[in-house]
């Protein structure tokens, strides 16, 4: 075959795969998409993400999975969310429990756009530090599940990062008999110090490049990240990235004793039931 034939014939591939692309994606003919989706059967407490964990290396050269920490919280969660609307694309949220119950509507439309919600404690506490030992650690775990699951209206899934991902022993045996499973990361994209878009882009698509492949560690919670995700998910699809979305086999089990508690202390605000803002404050003088 000749050079030119050759490259005919890609350019014919080509022209094929874009229509079939854009169908999948209204308007986006170079959406990321989704590589790929896999479903975890959390028994026993799996823990992923290379830099910790090294025994479950499930990824393929060139696959991707994103996750976002610390939300859900207004406008920066909302953002990222459109920016992975555009592109088709699928994500895990590991979330706070308290910012469900502050933000549950934000948390339902992470669920309803098709994404994975996982927990990331009650109030992001350190669960290295020694008064976290025990019982307290626990409660953290345990609060943030049934808190997450109380604004939802539905369990999560069973999937858990430690904050600053500070992860005794106690509380990873503890996770493993619970049947959560534990992610660590391969790419971290220090958002939080950064604090800018471009720098991020930038952090993450050298360290990804690097690796070939890894389980990318965000915040939507940042404002910086909610900034750069259009163009960090235009440059990973230029580069050949495939995204990977993780779903559980089966939902977390929370605690019927925490489920308790977070009602007692939460069930006033109308956590569970809340309506649009919009729809129960309106402007009606003034701007
Ligand atoms: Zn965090």
């Amino acid at each position: 075959m000749s050079i030119r034939t050759m490259l005919a014939a890609a350019l014919a591939g080509l022209a094929f795969a874009s229509p079939a692309l854009s169908e999948e994606c209204p308007g986006n003919p170079n959406a990321l998409g989704v590589g790929r989706t896999v479903e975890i059967d959390t028994t026993g407490g799996p823990a992923f993400g290379l830099e910790q964990y090294k025994i479950y290396d499930f990824l393929q050269p060139g696959e991707v999975v994103l996750t976002f920490d610390d939300g859900p919280w207004p406008h920066n969660t909302e953002a990222v969310l459109n920016a992975l609307k555009d592109h088709c694309t699928k994500a895990t949220f590991f979330t706070i429990g308290k910012h469900a119950l502050w933000h549950p509507l934000i948390l339902k439309k992470v669920a309803a756009e098709g994404h994975t919600i996982g927990t990331h404690t009650f109030s992001h506490a350190n669960l290295g530090k020694k008064k976290m030992a025990g019982e307290a650690g626990r409660a953290e775990i345990e609060k943030g599940l049934s808190g997450v699951k109380f604004a939802l209206g539905a369990a999560p899934s069973p999937f858990f990062r430690f904050p600053y991902l500070q992860d005794p022993k106690d509380a990873v045996s503890y996770l493993g008999s619970r049947n959560v499973a534990i992610f660590s990361m391969d790419v971290d994209s220090f958002d939080f110090k950064h604090r800018n878009p471009d720098r991020v882009v930038k952090t993450v698509m050298s360290k990804i490049t690097k690796k070939g492949k890894g389980i990318i560690l965000m915040h939507d919670f940042q404002k910086a990240t909610a900034k750069a995700m259009p163009k960090l998910l235009n440059e990973l699809k230029k580069k050949g990235f495939k995204v990977v979305h993780l779903t559980a086999k089966s939902p977390a089990t929370s605690l019927a004793a925490y489920d308790e508690q977070i009602k007692k202390e939460f069930g006033g605000t109308g956590a569970a039931n809340a309506k649009p803002l919009a729809s129960v404050v309106k402007t009606i003088t003034g701007k």
